[in-house]
């Protein structure tokens, strides 16, 4: 009966071997000594890999980057006294660099507390300073559960070191087995996701971006976010900058990684994406002269805390990487084009030897920048006179001389929607003689910009339209395809990039009609900044 007995006893030790694995903890690296020996063992007994180290240190920074590189905090090992105080750097720099890590130090006798006891010092408190949680059970019974909050502490949130005391006498002490409840696994970190109405102003202030950048940190490679950030980089197209750590998260040979120009990308960036990378001095504190004073910041974290630190964001996304840029994903893939996306799927199907016309105001200065030409006397547009509405009767021209001198040559006609408003009936015309003619309206509700549906209700709320409508507004939403489905030819209307494609390609495909595809886009999109040795004398009025 008595074997029986000891047969159901446990030591301290085992107990914080089992806590450990019950936590999915795998490795533990350190120097045993007195008190610490036993565990070692219990870990080794239960399958924990132990890697004895030469300094406490060391095996911190190795159990701190084994935390890093699977997302499951490595334990450190280390006895009381100078082996708990060289554990400290490890600690901090796991701490420092959001790493989790799990501390379990050996300390002295409870008994002999404030006596002088062997390698005495006060553990618990040295720890506070360098970590999230620090803590010493009460009781042997207690460890599994101050074990299983110091793993939870460690990985949730942003991650940390987390500090477990173990006195010299819960080491050796048996107790009866059924008097141990070992918690079950911490479950994986909840994934926040950011506010809904702060990713929409997040992502229109990207949109608006004339040179936007991504800052990808260690914190995105630690969320094992690579897969969503280079969806989120390829299909916005934008150029991204990784931080020393943040380096391979997308692969350095990226053909939108600024990595090469670093200062210059960081110094014209007029808005900037953290993703888990502090404005510390590695990016020299978000400010002037590394970056534009009015740079705007997005910041993406799952630290509450650290949004705000030495800049004011214009956004800020509190939440999981992972999460947050699924969110901006999501929304960016519905957003309204803008006329860079949408010149850049033109150009991408533009026959070589087709006739580009073309006449607005942003549609055309920025259409001529993207839209290559590659024959002379194909392209027309508003000319020396910035005429609107030449851009139909021009298109009409191209497609007789064509007809007669090269059949099968296609006619391109982008067009504002204002621009299109001015001899839009011609459409008739190139219907009656059935012409290859593919008018390309790029319509943002306006003379240069215009506003969205809700905003243009919201408006008359106020008043009559005549007197609170801005002059450059035109009625959004217009279904300028109807104008040609009315005459027998073919109509689209497009509000994404792959309904763009489609559209262009059945467009250019058949050649038995004309087309108009009305490509909606955001009613606010912009050109990009220019840069003048001097400030402009002159703006440009209506260059078309
Ligand atoms: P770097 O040195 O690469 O600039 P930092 O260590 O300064 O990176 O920043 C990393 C940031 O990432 C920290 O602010 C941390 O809170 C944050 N972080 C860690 N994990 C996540 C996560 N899963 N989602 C969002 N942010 C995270
Ligand atoms: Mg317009």
């Amino acid at each position: 009966e008595r074997s029986d007995e000891r047969e159901r006893l446990v030591s301290g030790a085992k107990v914080v071997a089992q806590a450990l694995k019950t936590q999915d903890v795998n490795y533990m690296f350190g120097i045993v000594g007195i008190p610490v020996t036993e565990i070692a063992l219990a870990a080794q007994e239960l399958g924990i890999r132990y890697i004895g180290m030469r300094n406490e240190q060391a095996a911190c920074y190795a159990a701190s980057a084994v935390g890093y590189l699977t997302g499951r905090p490595g334990v450190c090992l280390v006895v009381s006294g100078p082996g708990l105080i060289h554990a400290l750097g490890g600690m901090a720099n796991a701490n420092m660099n959001c790493w989790p890590l799990i501390v379990i130090g050996g300390s002295s006798e409870r008994s002999q507390e404030t006596m002088g006891a062997f390698q005495e010092f006060p553990q618990v408190e040295a720890c506070r300073l360098y970590s999230k949680f620090s803590a010493r059970p009460s009781s042997i019974e207690a460890i599994p559960s101050i074990i299983e909050k110091a793993v939870r502490s460690s990985i949730y949130g942003r991650p940390g070191a987390c500090y477990v005391d173990i006195p010299a006498d819960f080491v050796n002490l048996q107790v009866n087995v059924n008097s141990i409840r070992y918690v079950e696994c911490c479950m994986p970190p909840p994934v926040s996701m950011a506010e809904s109405s702060a990713v929409c102003m997040a992502a229109s202030v990207i949109r608006n971006a004339k040179q936007p950048l991504l800052i990808i940190g260690k914190g995105a490679a630690y969320a094992r976010a690579e897969e969503n950030i280079r969806k989120l980089v390829e299909q916005c197209k934008l150029p991204f900058l990784p931080t020393p750590m943040g380096k391979g998260v997308i692969p350095d040979n990226h053909p939108n990684c600024v990595g090469a120009a670093r200062s210059r990308a960081l110094q014209f960036a007029d808005v900037i994406v953290l993703f888990g990378a502090r404005l510390n001095w590695i990016l020299h504190f978000g400010l002037p002269p590394r970056y534009q004073p009015d740079v705007k910041f997005i910041q993406v974290d799952i630290c509450a805390e650290e949004l705000g630190n030495n800049v004011r964001p214009a956004v800020s996304l509190l939440g999981d990487i992972n999460a947050v840029t699924k969110q901006e994903f999501a929304f960016k893939k519905s957003l309204p084009m803008n006329y860079y996306t949408v010149f850049y799927h033109i150009q991408e199907q533009l026959p070589r030897d087709c006739f580009v016309v073309s006449e607005g105001a942003n549609t055309m200065d920025i259409g001529r920048t993207v839209l290559q030409n590659y024959l002379p006397r194909h392209r027309l547009d508003a000319g020396t006179f910035g005429t609107m509405g030449v851009g139909l009767g021009f298109a009409i021209a191209s497609a007789l001389v064509a007809k007669d001198r090269n059949p099968g040559q296609q006619v391109i006609c982008v067009e504002g929607d204002s621009a299109f408003g001015f001899s839009g009936m011609e459409v008739e015309t190139i219907c009656r003689y059935n012409l290859p003619i593919i008018l390309l309206v790029v319509n943002n509700n306006g003379i240069y910009q215009g506003f969205d549906t809700d905003t243009w209700k919201e408006m008359l709320k106020f008043g009559d339209a005549t007197i609170v409508a801005p002059p450059m507004c035109l009625l959004p939403h217009s279904h300028y395809e109807h104008v040609m489905i009315a005459f027998g030819g073919k109509g689209y209307f497009v509000q994404t990039p792959e309904e763009l494609q489609k559209s262009l390609r059945q467009s250019l495909a058949d050649t038995t009609k004309p087309s108009l595809i009305n490509i909606m886009i955001e009613p606010q999109a912009m050109r990009k900044a220019q840069h003048y040795l001097q400030e402009p004398r002159y703006e440009t009025v209506y260059s078309g």
